[in-house]
């Protein structure tokens, strides 16, 4: 964990990077979006991970600013990559959501400013959230999150198969992509249970009409398996790590779509 006063300062100072990885298509190998992942490069200790500072910066509220500004700069960023890159399907870009943020009256406005300011449409935008964003306050926080929906957004549900209730989700909040969580991807084969749990929530979730993304693929094994059992879309470090906007944008530019 880190020093609150460290995080206070470091948004002042312009430290939070966004990296972004591509989410691949499984049939045809073609990049369908980005996911923008925040860094903290530290000037002394370098890259810090979410996962150290994201905790304490949804106690301290300090994830509301970082937040708004990985939303607006990936919306910029998206922009930028579909005017040159994609001319015929735009890429998706997906923005994870603190379970904090809903509880906040800004994210909203904020939605909306990021859009407006980069002029993406809001299809092009999916919100990702997991079971434990709704948690607190259920009611409240499944209605903002449904007026953010009515801006055209999308909500992807992350991690999906680590939390509970995740399938009531699927029916209350306007989701229409679940990442299914990369401990199901480990080991391919070899669990039977595993295929039986993972082959029956892509029936679940494709019968419900919506895409099924495996996150953490790492060896053409596991793209593979996931690829036989029917997942529409797979992330992971298979296909690339997550990477500066510069080099990402250039893997946009070089990607080989044979694979
Ligand atoms: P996530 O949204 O599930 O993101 C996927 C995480 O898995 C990323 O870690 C990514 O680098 C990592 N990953 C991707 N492919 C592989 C792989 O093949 N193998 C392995 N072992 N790992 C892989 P990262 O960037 O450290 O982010 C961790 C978590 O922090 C994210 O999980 C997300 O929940 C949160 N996070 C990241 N960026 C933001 C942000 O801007 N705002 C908020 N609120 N949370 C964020
Ligand atoms: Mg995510
Ligand atoms: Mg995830």
């Amino acid at each position: 964990m880190v020093a609150v006063t460290d995080l206070q300062d470091s948004l002042e100072r312009d430290e939070f990077k966004v990296h972004y990885q591509p989410v691949v298509g499984v049939d045809t190998g073609r990049i369908f979006g980005m996911e923008a992942l925040v860094r903290w490069e530290h000037p002394e200790r370098g890259p810090i991970s979410p996962s150290k500072f994201v905790p304490s910066a949804e106690e301290t509220g300090l994830i509301v600013p970082i937040g708004k500004l990985v939303l607006s700069e990936a919306c910029q960023q998206a922009k930028e990559w579909q005017e040159r890159y994609f001319s015929v399907q735009p890429l998706v870009i997906g923005v994870n959501i603190s379970a904090k943020q809903p509880q906040h009256p800004d994210l909203l406005g904020d939605v909306e400013e990021a859009l407006r300011e980069a002029k993406l449409d809001p299809k092009w935008l999916t919100l990702e959230i997991t079971e434990t964003s709704v948690v607190a306050d259920e009611e409240y926080h499944i209605d903002t999150l449904r007026r953010v929906a009515d801006l055209g957004v999308r909500f992807a549900l992350d991690d999906f198969g680590t939390g509970y209730s995740a399938l009531s989700y699927l029916r209350r909040l306007p989701v229409g992509l679940v990442k299914l969580d990369r401990s199901f991807v480990e080991r391919p084969g070899e669990d039977t249970e595993d295929e039986v749990l993972v082959s029956g929530v892509i029936r679940i979730v494709s019968g419900l009409g919506l895409y099924e993304l495996a996150e953490g693929v790492e060896t053409p094994e596991q793209l593979a398996w996931v690829k036989s059992l029917g997942c529409d879309l797979a992330q992971g470090n298979y296909f690339s790590e997550s990477l500066p906007s510069e080099a990402a944008g250039e893997l946009l530019a070089t990607y080989d779509y044979s694979c």
